[in-house]
């Protein structure tokens, strides 16, 4: 049976690449594990006057090339496991895109669904008042995730300037353009998951217009239906699904009035003119291009195989477990693995840190042209590792990262 424990599987990638590259084992322990890791507990008073305690995480996986980057998450299943597995992910995917940052992540237990505006807020303020002493734009800057937007980082940075004393914009990114946020954040992850896409169906052959799925139709998922259409020319998107539900449309949706619709009743459920699927089969249906845009683990050896799509675009962390790869590996599906599909966000969260430093903003087209930049060659250093060491493309650009990461490692005299 198949490990879907998230850090087992990072755990896995991280020594298969270390024994490719013949890394030493001092080196290859130091980058299975987290460098720092805090668990602690928030005390928060809820709207009926009640105390709730939420379990938290801040986990740094490694700082070699730089401040760890990456994003706080609210869920209810977060686990130590699940925080480690995310900040690893995020030591590869910006040494991947050749970011001079390191990789890290949080999480807060909770329900997002259940609390009330001034409930997250008060989640969010305890959060910062825990972490205050380990982050910074020369130490840790966190972001959004699943559950957490732009307003909770203004909230975030707002409590660490107040208890720094001082103004700090850089200590978050995806703020709100108006306290320091940048152009371009808001789609930069999908953005960089169809930049991807864009290069993938030029070398494979696959139009670009034609049919795509998506799972998953949060943040990530809905820039991407309309970034899909806008900057490859159309495209059908035929299915698509969220948490509660799945729709078929041969047709095509209109994008824009889906998102719309998703937007105002908070559920895909009830769109016209569609037909409800079950979730798994967005997975399997014949389409040129799948973007798994939810959580981990969706993709895994039981049903990887009904996979029927020419490329996935994963802009999910982590949607494709280690038997899963080798199976559509073997069938011919072209993946776009997550640490490069996914890279948009922190890429443009990187230039948001540089903006703030300066206190100089530059302009959306400037963005747009410096992440395009940064995407289109890293997927053809993944491409030229993938034959260079006629390796699966997730191995590839596990690859890149690992032995970049090791290298800094190296030259710090770490090992
Ligand atoms: P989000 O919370 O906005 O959206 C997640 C979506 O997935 C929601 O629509 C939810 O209903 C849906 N979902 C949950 N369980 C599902 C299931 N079983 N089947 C189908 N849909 C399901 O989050 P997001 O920001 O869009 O992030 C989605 C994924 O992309 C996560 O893995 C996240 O880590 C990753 N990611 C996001 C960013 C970013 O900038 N937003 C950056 C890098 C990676």
């Amino acid at each position: 049976m198949e490990s879907y424990n998230s850090f087992n599987v990072t755990q896995q990638q991280v020594s298969e690449a270390a024994r490719i590259l013949k890394l030493d084992q001092a080196t290859t322990e130091l980058l299975l594990w987290p460098q720092r890791e805090y668990k602690f507990v928030l005390p928060v008073r809820m709207d009926n006057g009640k105390v709730n305690v939420f379990h938290a995480y801040r986990i740094q996986h490694n700082y070699a090339r730089g401040p760890a980057k990456g994003g706080i998450r609210f869920h209810p299943d977060e686990t130590v496991d699940t925080i480690r597995a995310l900040a690893s992910w995020m030591t590869w995917k910006t040494a991947v895109v050749d970011l001079p940052l390191g990789g890290g992540k949080g999480g807060v237990c909770c329900d997002p669904k259940i609390l009330s505006e001034y409930e997250l807020e008060s989640i969010s303020r305890a959060y910062v008042r825990a972490v205050a002493h380990l982050i910074g734009i020369d130490k840790d800057v966190p972001a959004p995730d699943v559950y957490t937007n732009p307003q909770t980082m203004a909230w975030m940075m707002d409590e660490y300037e107040t208890i720094m004393n001082r103004h700090h914009p850089g200590v978050m990114t995806d703020k709100p353009q108006q306290i320091g946020g940048t152009e371009g954040r808001r789609d930069a992850t999908a953005r960089g998951g169809v930049i991807a896409v864009r290069e993938a169906c030029r070398l494979h052959d696959v139009d670009p217009a034609g049919t795509f799925a998506i799972q998953g139709f949060g943040n990530a998922g809905q820039r991407a239906a309309l970034l899909h259409q806008e900057l490859l020319g159309g495209g059908r998107l035929v299915a698509v699904s969220d948490s509660r539900g799945a729709l078929y449309n041969p047709d095509g949706f209109n994008v824009k009035d889906l998102v719309t619709h998703k937007l105002r009743t908070g559920t895909i459920s009830d769109f016209p003119d569609a037909k409800s699927i079950k979730q798994s089969e967005v997975l399997a249906l014949d389409v040129d291009v799948l973007y798994p845009a939810a959580l981990e683990n969706s993709i895994t050896e039981d049903n990887a195989n009904n996979v029927q799509a020419r490329i996935v675009c994963e802009l999910a962390n982590g949607p494709t477990t280690p038997g899963a790869d080798r199976v559509l590996h073997k069938k011919g599906v072209h993946v776009i693995p997550d640490i490069l599909a996914s890279a948009g966000g922190v890429t443009v969260s990187y230039f948001e840190m540089v903006q703030d430093s300066y206190s100089f903003f530059w302009t959306e087209e400037s963005i747009h042209e410096h992440l395009d930049s940064k995407i289109t060659k890293a997927y053809h250093t993944v491409q030229d590792s993938i034959k260079e060491k006629q390796v699966h493309p997730r191995l590839a650009a596990m690859l890149v990262g690992v032995a970049r990461v090791a290298e800094a490692c190296k030259l710090r005299g770490w090992v």
